[in-house]
């Protein structure tokens, strides 16, 4: 099963992939971890996208596209991926499209978790105080804010995109992190 998790910043889409990997057999693909992890190990990629992420901007879809269409190929995709921070603006949406096309591949659902902007500043105050190794580059306040407007600009617009494919479906990610998950775990098992 393939999937993709979609949702504002702070809206908990990394921790409930993990979750779902844990209990099923799929594998989560955050974009953002990777390009992280890109930056850590100082790849061209990281060096490309470093100060646009610290910004809160998005990256350039080539990199993301190239990303996903080289790591959904991998062996451990194979039974199912959970896409996390992926595809983040129609234009990525249509790539993706194309590529699981020609992979002959399938997109099962896609999972809006729903939140109030309000609760975000919070959420995400408190994972940058949480996070080992000090807070990520993105995690403060001028940053936060850009990510959001993003979010709304580029991102929400795939909500629209899904549900015209019948695709989508929503949970409340306003509730406690069990709930969300058991919300999301009804969803996958039809
Ligand atoms: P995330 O960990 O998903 O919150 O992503 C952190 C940052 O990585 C974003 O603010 C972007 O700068 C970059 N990023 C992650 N995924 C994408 C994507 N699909 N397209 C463009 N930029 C991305």
């Amino acid at each position: 099963m393939n999937i993709i998790l979609l949702g504002p910043p702070g809206a908990g889409k990394g921790t409930q992939a993990q979750r779902i990997e844990a209990g099923k057999n799929m594998k989560q693909l955050s974009t953002g971890d990777m390009l992280r992890a890109a930056i850590a190990a100082g790849t061209p990629i990281g060096l490309k996208a470093k100060d646009t992420m610290a910004r809160g901007e998005l990256v350039p879809d080539d990199i993301v596209v190239g990303i996903i269409s080289d790591r959904i190929e991998d062996a451990d995709c194979a039974a199912g991926f959970i896409l996390d921070g992926f595809p983040r603006n129609v234009s990525q949406a249509e790539a993706l499209d194309v590529m699981l096309a020609e992979k002959g591949l399938e997109l099962d659902a896609v999972v809006e978790i729903k939140v109030n902007d309000g609760i975000l500043i919070n959420r995400i105050e408190k994972r940058a105080a949480e996070t080992e190794g000090g807070p990520r580059a993105d995690d403060n306040a001028e940053a936060l804010k850009k990510r959001l407007d993003v979010y709304h600009a580029q991102t929400a617009p795939l909500i629209e995109y899904y549900a015209t494919k019948g695709t989508l479906r929503s949970v409340d990610g306003m509730a406690d992190m069990d709930e969300v998950a058991r919300q999301i775990m009804e969803v996958l098992n039809g």
